[in-house]
């Protein structure tokens, strides 16, 4: 067991579950050195998006508009769900939106839909969703965005109980506790109302009940999701640019906590209560630039951070380039500022995925060279600011560093937009272990060694707070400071 694992993990079992102190589930088993080994369950792996349409009409094209605009937060497998006629219509498939749906449609007037990322292991198709219950009540087609902490501990219980799950998601054990508690109740929102009383992380849901659309966001908003509306009914998103794309006018952000539900009218109730952790790590890097996040633009917040930087870390260069796409709109806030010249310096090839959620390191590292290309002409015998949005492992920033070398840059200033990253992600982005961050066991000048930069800076803590807008007790900062806003909050079960 590593220095890092037993920090984190204070009291363990062998064979058993634990709880880290964020509340993350693994499994701990023996090695042949009779080493204790931490394997992180494969729910503790989910980072997707999430639409749901209620209209007038047949919703299938709006759905793969809509899922089309998510496409960046999930490439690994897509689906939708339509009710009509009483019935269920599920489609999904892994792949890109425009695969999986070809040739398909789906009728129904009320619809769900998911993209995925996931980790190798649970990347399989069992595991993509929407995900469709079947119970004594009748049935529901559920997706999610984010991540449950306490999933082990429910799924034991709830196994206890005589569920039996068919995939290794997260969102199964959500799903059947939903419906765990409706049977109890007798009110399927009551159900959803206890459901979250039981649950720890990040959970954006929509789920599709007979014709009505139900958006649940966790009490902590951890992560997004947003309501518009057309003349033809409602939508709910993880991101605004898909209301955009749907020609939609965006009515307001989903609050934490709240459960509403959509038919031809809106109706809202309110789940338990926790204090409101939002994620930064959508304004940084995650989200859309032209998305707008509980109230604050996506592209505002990314070129405030340049700004910052300039100030806070300015830089004598001839031109400001950006490891595109995330850091292109901090790079022009950093020369709006500094007044040094923006200018592309790389092109990046669009045709494949984004390095930071290719699965295994291996593809990642290969990935560089094939994505991002100078050019040579315009950063040769060029003193440059490289304005990147994080640094996780260092591995990318190595590589492209050494390209721009060999592409004759003659001095390279790295910027970063975010401050180190040193704790990790449990509430759905995947960054699960502090072994991935090089800013974890290394000093700034040592991470500036290792990547080969001629200097090297990040956004200060205060910095950052101060471009998102939003007072800090607002903000989830978890993975810079280690403070965990679910760590005191284990919920006593009882099933
Ligand atoms: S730990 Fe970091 S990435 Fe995860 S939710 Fe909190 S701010 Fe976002």
């Amino acid at each position: 067991m590593t220095e890092i694992q037993r920090e984190e993990f204070k009291t363990y079992q062998v064979g058993g579950y634990v709880l880290s102190p964020a509340g993350v589930t693994a499994v701990l088993l023996l090695n042949s050195q009779k080493e204790i080994v931490i394997i992180m369950t494969e729910e503790a792996k989910e980072k997707c998006a999430v639409l749901g349409i209620y209209s007038k009409r047949n919703v299938f094209d709006d759905m793969f508009d809509g899922l089309y605009s998510l496409q960046h937060r999930g490439q690994e497998s897509a689906g939708i769900a339509t009710y009509n006629n009483g019935q269920i219509n599920l489609h999904k498939a892994m792949g890109l939106v425009c695969d999986v749906f070809k040739g398909v449609n789906l009728e129904g007037n009320s619809g769900i839909g998911h993209v995925r990322y996931s980790t190798t292991g649970a990347s399989i198709l069992e595991n993509a969703q929407p995900l469709v219950i079947n119970y004594s009540k009748g049935s529901f087609a559920i997706v999610h965005n984010g991540n449950i902490v306490n999933s082990g501990e429910l799924k034991s219980l709830l196994e206890k109980r005589g569920s039996v799950f068919s995939t290794t998601t997260d969102t199964e054990i959500i799903a059947q506790l939903i419906a765990h508690e409706h049977i109890k109740t007798d009110n399927f929102i009551e159900g959803i109302k206890n459901a979250m009383n039981l649950l720890n992380g990040a959970y954006c849901l929509t789920i599709l009940h007979n014709e009505d659309i139900i958006a649940v966001r966790d009490p902590w908003g951890l992560r997004p999701l947003i309501l518009g509306k057309s003349e033809g009914g409602y939508a709910v998103a993880s991101e605004s640019c898909a209301l955009d794309t749907l020609d939609m006018k965006t009515i307001r952000d989903i609050k934490p906590s709240e459960i509403l539900v959509i038919n031809r009218n809106l109706e809202s109730y309110t789940g338990r209560k926790e204090k409101t952790s939002h994620c930064i790590f959508e304004y940084v890097y995650f989200a859309r630039p032209d998305s707008v996040i509980d109230g604050k633009s996506v592209y505002e917040v990314r070129k405030n951070l340049g700004r910052t930087l300039a100030k806070e870390a300015p830089a004598d260069a001839d031109m400001v380039i950006a490891v595109p796409d995330s850091g292109i709109t901090t790079a022009i806030g950093y020369s709006d500022v500094s007044r040094i010249k923006y200018s592309e310096g790389m092109i990046k090839n669009r045709y494949c995925g984004r390095t930071f959620i290719l699965p295994e390191q291996g593809q990642r590292e290969k990935s560089v060279r094939l994505k991002l290309n100078p050019i040579a002409s315009e950063v040769n015998g060029k003193r440059m600011v490289l304005v990147d949005d994080s640094i996780v492992r260092g591995t990318t920033l190595k590589r492209l560093i050494g390209i721009l070398r060999g592409a004759g840059a003659s001095k390279i200033h790295v910027r970063i937009s975010c401050p180190p990253i040193k704790y990790p992600c449990f509430y759905g982005i995947d960054m699960q272990s502090r072994k991935e961050f090089i800013a974890s066991k290394k000093s700034i000048e040592a991470v500036r060694r290792e990547i080969g930069a001629d200097s090297l800076a990040y956004t200060s803590l205060e910095g950052l707070i101060k471009a998102i807008g939003m007072p800090k007790d607002k903000l989830c900062l978890a993975c810079l400071t280690g403070d965990y806003p679910t760590k005191e909050k284990q919920t006593k079960l009882k099933l």
